[in-house]
């Protein structure tokens, strides 16, 4: 299927083009920061050339993640009013509960602070020293809890997968074959679970099909193992079967959700992605999988009806789960991506395609193809676009990756600057205001270098590590901006 014949919805205007119409208004608004870009300048530099060090008040647009900065309804916040303050048998949990049943139709559920947390617990209740464990692809927070518990990974991707121009509706696929083959060549004895991830975050957000769930759980089935799905952003995969998989149109957004939750033993999550800003949940409908686990909750998260959330946080995840099932609210962030991406890859740019869940990801290994791996083009990118325009994005490149024994960089598969859509945060204008900005550094791409180590921590370097530009680039960017946009913001 192509997915071109399908986009994602839009409103037709009159004049013949279609916009991803917000279909929601602003009743709480936050004051945002556009600097001049000479201040710009100089919070990137004090921020050692590393978005994450930068404050929101030296940024425009934050890009950084949909992580818990997704923006709630007026009935969420409403029903964060009624919340019932109690330790043991809050209401606000059993008000949860009833939608975390009405969703994913499992009896047993164990709350936790955040889908790490779950990840926790899943891990330390099934995976043991030596286990191998298959997945669509991984994510960072699993792979440190799984491998802590002595699992080996085993990312089972499609060929699609990692190509940045595809037409490909479904990059976060397993390869069934290549599954077949772990399976055969480990043991099912030794693989505790399969785990899916719904719109594959690492992937850039993208989903699996429905038809290739199926496939996996025959797999599971013929070989007697169980079905992990890792729920985080379910909402977005769903609304891309019903958008892209044939059969699925006329399917409600609770019905889909169902079917993936159905071909799964065990689902977890982390809110701050689906529904809310904080928390997480683990259900399932097995008694015995849940009697493993269950005793971990209060151990590491609270008491079984909070889990670590306040029950604030519980009432908003709850009406939130509720509204992920409305296609017009859960369509805004997917098709203003989609949205996004189109319009620049019309530009030329190479951003990587189709859209998907979360965000737009920037191909930095071609956008500033004169900048060798060793000097971080997608740290470069990131550091540049940030400089013109005020937006932060994310480094997913090498900066991410790891030093190895020997000194050198893990280069990474790819290089990608990720631009988050958190949720209902932004408007049209500013995501045109985005695309105009990349499209002028596009043009304006060789006059940006690769930066170098000023301070590399040993272990998640990306976080605090420091940098700085190699040479003079930021300063010459700086001028061509001025003389191009003026004394413009
Ligand atoms: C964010 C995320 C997690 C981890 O959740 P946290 O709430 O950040 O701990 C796990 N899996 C996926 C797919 C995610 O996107």
């Amino acid at each position: 299927m192509d997915i071109e014949q399908r986009p994602t919805e839009m409103v037709k205007f009159y004049s013949g083009n279609s916009l991803p119409l917000e279909l929601h208004k602003v009743r709480v608004v936050q004051k945002l920061h556009l600097l001049p870009i000479e201040k710009r300048l100089e919070a990137i530099e004090r921020a050692g050339f590393n978005s994450f060090l930068l404050s929101t008040r030296e940024t425009y647009l934050d890009m950084l993640t949909d992580s818990g900065c997704n923006a709630m309804s007026d009935r969420q916040t409403a029903a964060m009013m009624v919340a019932d303050d109690a330790y043991a048998g809050s209401q606000s949990y059993e008000r949860m509960e009833v939608q975390v049943k009405n969703m994913f139709a499992k009896e047993y559920i164990l709350p936790v602070h955040q889908g790490r947390a779950a990840e926790n617990i899943v891990g330390q209740a099934f995976v043991h020293e030596g286990d191998q464990i298959p997945m669509n692809y991984h994510f960072t927070t699993t792979k440190a809890h799984f491998e802590i518990n002595g699992g080996t990974l085993h990312e089972i991707y499609t060929d699609e997968a990692l190509k940045v121009k595809s037409t490909h509706p479904f990059k976060g696929n397993m390869d069934i074959n290549r599954l077949k083959d772990v399976i055969e060549t480990y043991g099912a004895a030794r693989i505790p679970f399969i785990r899916l991830e719904a719109s594959t975050n690492l992937i850039g957000g993208q989903p699996f099909s429905m038809e290739n769930m199926r496939q996996v759980r025959k797999v599971a089935d013929d070989t007697n193992i169980m079905i992990v799905l890792d729920a985080s952003l379910i909402g977005e995969n769903a609304w891309f079967i019903k958008q892209r998989e044939s059969g699925y149109a006329q399917k409600t957004m609770g019905e889909i959700i169902r079917e993936m939750s159905d071909l799964s033993d065990l689902v977890y999550f982390s809110a701050r992605k689906l529904s809310s800003s904080r928390g997480g949940i683990i259900c399932t409908n097995r008694f015995d999988l849940y009697d493993q686990m269950r005793d971990l909750v209060p151990l590491y998260e609270g008491f079984l009806t909070y889990g670590g959330m306040s029950v604030r946080e519980i009432e908003a995840m709850a009406v939130g789960l509720e509204e992920t099932l409305d296609n017009t609210m859960i369509s805004q962030s997917p098709s203003f991506i989609d949205y996004f991406v189109r319009k620049t890859d019309g530009l030329g740019l190479p951003v990587v395609t189709p859209g998907g869940a979360l965000g737009a990801h920037i191909d930095a290994g071609s956008f500033l193809s004169h900048i060798p791996q060793q000097e971080y083009p997608a740290g470069a990118l990131v550091a540049a676009f940030y400089l013109i325009s005020g937006i932060r994005g994310m480094e997913r490149g090498t900066i991410s990756s790891v030093r190895l024994e020997d000194g050198s960089d893990l280069l990474a598969d790819i290089e990608l600057m990720r631009l988050a859509f958190p949720r209902r945060v932004f408007t049209l204008s500013q995501v045109e205001y985005a695309i105009d900005r990349l499209k002028w550094l596009f043009d304006n791409r060789r006059l940006v270098g690769g930066l170098e180590w000023e301070k590399e921590p040993k272990v998640l370097r990306f976080f605090v590590g420091r940098l700085k530009a190699r040479g003079d680039w930021p300063v010459k960017l700086m001028a061509k901006f001025r003389e191009d946009f003026g004394d413009s913001l």
